[in-house]
């Protein structure tokens, strides 16, 4: 693994901007990846990551890690929560790290007086011991086989839409094999059942 201040400045390429959540996800992901006992994890073919918010520090914890949601080694949860969990598929204990609610108070005690809030918390979050910015706890993660990277294993046409379902995300009604939006209700509207080609 690079040095901190090294994945740091890719980060903050990678991302657009340097900002504290650039530091939290950097520091997040260095802790995680040394935990699961995986020093190199770009490239690695033994690390999954579950992320469990879409803001700053995911985009830091991709960089670090290398995993991306394209490739199936990044997993999205929408918990609204500022934590992560690193799965080393060689082993059976992963690890979850959280950040602290605290954090953001003591950061006030690390940085010289007159920095705005963000530079504050940029400046502290760099100094801070891990402890003080992350809860870390142990776990146990099932990966499905239908959730691992590599080719979909199955894929079907929804009995209704008739769109193609990749790796068992179907649903069964009654003998009818379903996509998610037509059993549950999608997240869009379609405004116009005529077929547009742009
Ligand atoms: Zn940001
Ligand atoms: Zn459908």
């Amino acid at each position: 693994m690079k040095p901190f201040d090294e994945l740091l400045d890719d980060a903050a390429s990678a991302h657009g901007h340097l900002c504290p959540g650039q530091v939290l996800g950097v520091r997040m992901a260095m802790l995680g990846c040394g935990l699961v006992g995986i020093h190199e994890p770009v490239g690695s073919k033994k690390l999954l990551v579950y992320v469990e918010i879409d803001r700053c520090a995911t985009d830091a914890i991709q960089t670090v890690t290398g995993c991306r949601l394209g490739k199936r080694t990044l997993k999205y949860l929408d918990y609204g929560k500022l934590a992560a969990t690193f799965v080393n598929l060689d082993k059976t204990e992963a690890v979850r790290i959280v950040a602290r609610e605290d954090s953001r108070e003591r950061a006030c005690g690390y940085s010289p007086v007159g920095l705005d809030k963000k530079a504050a918390q940029l400046h502290a979050y760099k100094e801070m011991r891990d402890g003080e910015l992350f809860n870390t706890a142990p776990v146990s993660v099932e990966v499905p086989a239908s959730d691992f990277p590599g080719h979909p294993l199955r894929r079907v046409l929804c009995g209704q839409c008739g769109e193609g379902v990749n790796d068992g995300r179907e649903v069964l009604q009654g003998d009818e094999v379903l996509c998610r939006s037509c059993a549950n209700g999608a997240y869009y509207r379609v405004l116009s059942t005529v077929q547009r080609s742009i």
